[in-house]
């Protein structure tokens, strides 16, 4: 409770968002690739322009800080753990529901949302994360179609050992 409480005042959004920028061009400079925008805040934080709520603990700052992005209305989704919420109400605070309803996020993990904050191995390791979620979204989406590739490729194989 101290911490969030610690934590949210001791946060100006936008020099945080001018320190995110910096370190933004320099990933791009070190080849490091960038799994999602929304791994940003300043990425995450323009997806809530309708956001309901504009002042209280659960403004589209609070919930982006807290690692969500807008889906559509008042459902907002975790770039990380993937888990959608909705039905935020103006008193909500977002990283105490985040929290709360998904204990294995690595984000809540670590206890850390600011990527500033954050050292060089915990970025690629979230970068990693959401790297992983992409593809378990393909995979999920095209299960079919990558069975069939699979099947194509083993068939393609068998008939090169053959010649
Ligand atoms: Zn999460």
């Amino acid at each position: 409770m101290k911490d969030k409480i610690a934590e949210n005042t001791a946060v100006n959004f936008k020099d945080y968002i001018a320190k995110e920028e910096i370190l933004a061009s320099r990933l791009k400079e070190y080849n490091i690739g960038v799994a999602d925008p929304m791994i940003f805040f300043f990425n995450r934080l323009a997806t809530f322009t309708k956001w309901p709520f504009k002042q209280g603990s659960c403004t589209g700052e609070h919930m982006a800080y807290a690692g969500y992005y807008c889906v559509q209305d008042d459902c907002a989704k975790c770039i990380y753990c993937i888990k959608e919420l909705d039905g935020w109400e103006e008193t909500d605070d977002p990283w105490e529901e985040h929290k709360s309803h998904k204990t294995d996020c690595p984000l809540v993990r670590m206890n850390k949302r600011n990527v500033i904050a954050m050292d060089l191995s915990e970025i690629v390791m979230l970068n990693q994360v959401v790297m992983k979620n992409k593809l378990m979204d393909q995979f999920r989406k095209s299960r079919e179609e990558l069975t069939q590739a699979f099947e194509d490729k083993r068939k393609e194989i068998q008939m090169r050992l053959k010649k």
